[in-house]
């Protein structure tokens, strides 16, 4: 190496026999200066070589470092070396370097974290398997899809990472698998059963050889749930109408066989008819009712306003009190006259005609039903009281749940559709409120609508 330890001394040499050749020469005319000329030459040399050579060696061991530092993926630092040094070309080149690998490394961490915010922020669980069925990506998603809480999946054995057994033989054949494939699996989790939608793709690199798999899982739990309500729903819609229906053709198809000739008889089955009409036309109206709420509330249609209270328990309270005096029941009303409300007054007397029809229903003759308004702590309370019936408890849970009856003859032989309370939920959400019941048998019942309070609700 021509910059190594031996280069002062060879550079000392050259100097000193250049000197001492001068001296030579010199010696022929200043034959005193013979012998100090040459060594004068030496010591000035040796100086000269000195700090040449510490100064080229200093530089030297700096870019030395710098490069071990690269190696060591270190890119931050960069070499300054003097102008003059005839190292700088070499320093310039290994500071373009260092950039370039920074530059690299920016750009490889930013794409870095594209991917995994996109993957972060995907609906669909995502896990890629190696071929020797290793996780080597899994989002937040299908963690939280398969309850995957401590362990660090990264680098591990699908088996070890995913304890469902149906999923498992899923990934085992994704990996065996050359085609795409999917499946619907329903897994028990913390004893909550899911349905889960999985699609599996090959995982191929630039070349097309074969890394791994590729499994996009979505909880289609929802989906399938409010599928089965709506399969339900019309299930339940089906029966509903086919017991009047059936009912109507069968006192026409004996009205037609010869009933017609007894009046009498004519008379009372065109009154089953006319009833069986009218409950058909009941539940239309409430179907209705409720698809119409839904479809409001959906669309962020409900509209309201804020107003008295009392001025819609009341018009509730009024449109009930023929159905009272006839069943010998008494309303009472308790509101405070300042007690105001966000609220859609039609809806919402709606509601309350419910609450009050089925206190109606549920009483016996000289009972009495208490309309209350009241705004404790943090909500705005609407309460309908009765001293009917009661309900079981193991009927409360489902009460609200559209044709929930608790004894179906009764409630038809009543008038009811099941599914006014049903109705009644839906106009609590679209105010931002919800309902509760509280009944004991034989006691009566309280059913309430908790309307979140604001600032305004008792304005003077
Ligand atoms: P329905 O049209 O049958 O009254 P609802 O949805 O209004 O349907 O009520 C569902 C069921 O809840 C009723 O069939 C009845 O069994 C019970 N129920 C509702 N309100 C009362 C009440 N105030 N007292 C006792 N039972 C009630």
């Amino acid at each position: 190496m021509i910059f190594g330890r031996r280069f002062p001394i060879t550079l000392m040499l050259y100097s000193a026999f250049a000197l001492a050749v001068l001296g030579v020469a010199w010696n022929i005319s200043q034959p005193r200066l013979a012998v100090q000329l040459p060594l004068v030459g030496i010591l000035i040399a040796v100086g000269v070589a000195l700090r040449l050579h510490s100064r080229l060696w200093s530089d030297f061991q700096a870019l030395h470092e710098a490069v071990k530092r690269l190696a060591a993926g270190d890119s931050r630092d960069r070499i300054y070396l003097s102008p003059q040094s005839p190292l700088s070309g070499l320093a310039a080149s290994v500071n373009e370097l260092a950039v370039s690998i920074d530059r690299h490394i920016a750009a490889h961490v930013s794409r870095n974290v594209e991917r995994e915010a996109i993957l972060s922020s995907m609906l669909e669980g995502i896990i890629a398997v190696d071929m020797s069925g290793r996780v080597i990506e899994i989002n937040s998603a299908a963690q939280r899809i398969l309850s995957i809480g401590a362990i660090r999946p990264l680098g591990r054995l699908v088996q070890e990472v995913i304890s469902n057994h149906r999923l498992q033989r899923f990934m085992t054949h994704a990996l065996d698998s050359a085609e795409s494939h999917a499946d619907e699996l329903h897994i028990l989790d913390g004893g909550e059963e899911k349905t889960l939608t999985v699609n599996a793709a090959v995982l191929r690199d630039g070349a097309g050889a074969r890394l791994g798999a590729l499994v996009v899982i979505n909880d289609a739990t929802r989906l399938r749930k409010l599928e089965n309500i709506r399969r339900d729903f019309v299930a339940n819609v089906s029966h509903e109408l086919r017991t009047p229906i059936t009912s109507i053709k069968g006192f026409v198809e004996t009205l037609q066989d010869g009933a017609l000739a007894s009046p009498e008889d004519a008379r009372r089955f065109l009154a089953i008819i006319a009833r069986q009409a009218d409950r058909l036309n009941a539940i239309f109206d409430d179907l209705l009712k409720l698809s119409r709420i839904e479809q409001e509330s959906e669309s962020e249609q409900v509209i309201l306003t804020r107003g008295p209270l009392v001025d819609v328990l009341h018009a509730a309270v009024q449109s009930c009190e023929k159905q009272a005096a006839d069943a010998k029941v008494r309303i009472v009303l308790q509101c405070p006259a300042e007690l105001t409300l966000e609220r859609h007054a039609v809806l919402l007397e709606q509601a309350v005609v419910n609450l009050i029809t089925n206190a109606i229903r549920y009483s016996e003759p000289g009972g009495e039903i208490l309309v209350r308004a009241t705004a404790p702590k943090h909500e705005v309370l609407l309460e309908v009281i009765d001293q009917g019936c009661g309900i079981e408890a193991r009927h409360l849970p489902r009460i609200f749940e559209r044709f929930y009856r608790i004894d179906k003859s009764r409630s038809r032989e009543l008038g009811g559709t099941g599914l006014g309370l049903a109705i009644v939920k839906h106009i609590s959400q679209a105010h931002g409120a919800y309902p509760t019941v509280q009944s004991r048998p034989g006691e009566g019942s309280t059913f309430a609508i908790h309307f979140p309070r604001s600032a305004q609700s008792l304005a003077a």
